[in-house]
């Protein structure tokens, strides 16, 4: 497995796999990297000949507030998950590689983009499609590979795809999830060992959801009000949000007739995680 960090060296490797008629997948993610990240990049070692990981924290897609500065970076740890998952490639460039100091080119995918996460991060999403947009014209990738835990960034990576015509296939992932049931996240490292057992009220307000819906409930008010509940039980949460809506377009539903996203934002202390569950009907 090789690491580069420029453009060109990406570029030319992946031309010339391409060239020698393999297929190749390309799994981004910004890197401190943990199982989650190692099922991506094993289902795409399974499914392709090359895999290429991209490791870039990327600027754009935080808010003012947010935690970029923080943000772990773990490079040589990730390079050994990277190497023992099956990748053959990472490309982990710097800022000054990917964005030029004047740039003024982005992309926005307009509607799915303005609820759940993107309420309270307006400019996530874009930071989002036009790093991922970018990173599809620098690797050539048959295929790239994105986790479910982000269930709305998969919906509007799939959609960004469709509607500009990206030459490449969208694979979702299923959540990983630690022992008792907290999803994993590079995040996860913020929490004290108090809050990371308070934490574990997402995945158990979730699974009171379903529990909900499989006694034929079909009110998202009232299944919104037993996930709060649960929430809201656990002194160190806090509610962000947590919606039901349709998994393709994002649109908020008043009644389960049809598959619907449940999914939630939480935060504990000062760390915000996300969680959800895709409800078929
Ligand atoms: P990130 O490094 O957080 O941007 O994540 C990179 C990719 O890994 C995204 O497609 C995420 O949805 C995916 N991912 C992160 N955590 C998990 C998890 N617990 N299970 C499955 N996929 C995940």
């Amino acid at each position: 497995m090789i690491t580069v960090k420029t453009i060109e060296e990406a570029r030319m490797q992946v031309k010339s796999w391409k060239n020698e008629g393999y297929s190749v997948a390309l799994v981004p993610t910004m890197g401190s990297l943990h199982e989650g990240h190692a099922s991506l990049i094993k289902r795409a070692a399974k499914e392709n000949e090359k895999v290429v990981v991209s490791i870039f924290v990327n600027p754009i897609q935080f808010g003012p507030n947010e935690d970029l500065s923080s943000y772990p970076r773990t490079l040589d740890k990730d390079t050994v998950l990277c190497e023992s998952a099956g990748a053959h490639l990472i490309f982990a460039p710097e800022v000054s590689e990917m964005y030029y100091t004047d740039n003024v080119t982005g992309v926005n995918v307009q509607g799915l983009t303005t609820g759940l996460c993107g309420a309270k991060r307006p400019c996530h999403f874009g930071g989002v499609c036009t790093v991922v947009s970018k990173l599809f014209n620098i690797i050539p990738a048959d295929k790239a590979y994105f986790g479910e835990k982000d269930a709305q960034q998969l919906a509007i990576i799939k959609r960004m795809v469709r509607d500009l015509n990206f030459d490449i296939k969208i694979v979702g992932c299923p959540i990983v999830r630690e022992k008792d049931g907290l999803a994993k996240s590079s995040r996860n490292v913020y929490l004290s060992a108090k809050e990371r057992q308070a934490a574990l009220c997402l995945n158990k307000s979730l699974t009171k959801g379903k529990e909900i819906l499989s006694s034929s409930e079909k009110s998202t008010k009232l299944l919104k009000n037993v996930i709060r509940n649960v929430i809201q039980n656990e002194v160190l949460a806090k509610v962000d949000y947590i919606e039901v809506v349709d998994s393709i377009s994002l649109k908020a539903v008043d009644v389960v007739n049809k598959p619907v996203l449940v999914a939630i934002a939480v935060f504990i202390g000062k760390t915000r995680l996300i969680d959800n569950f895709i409800w078929e009907v």
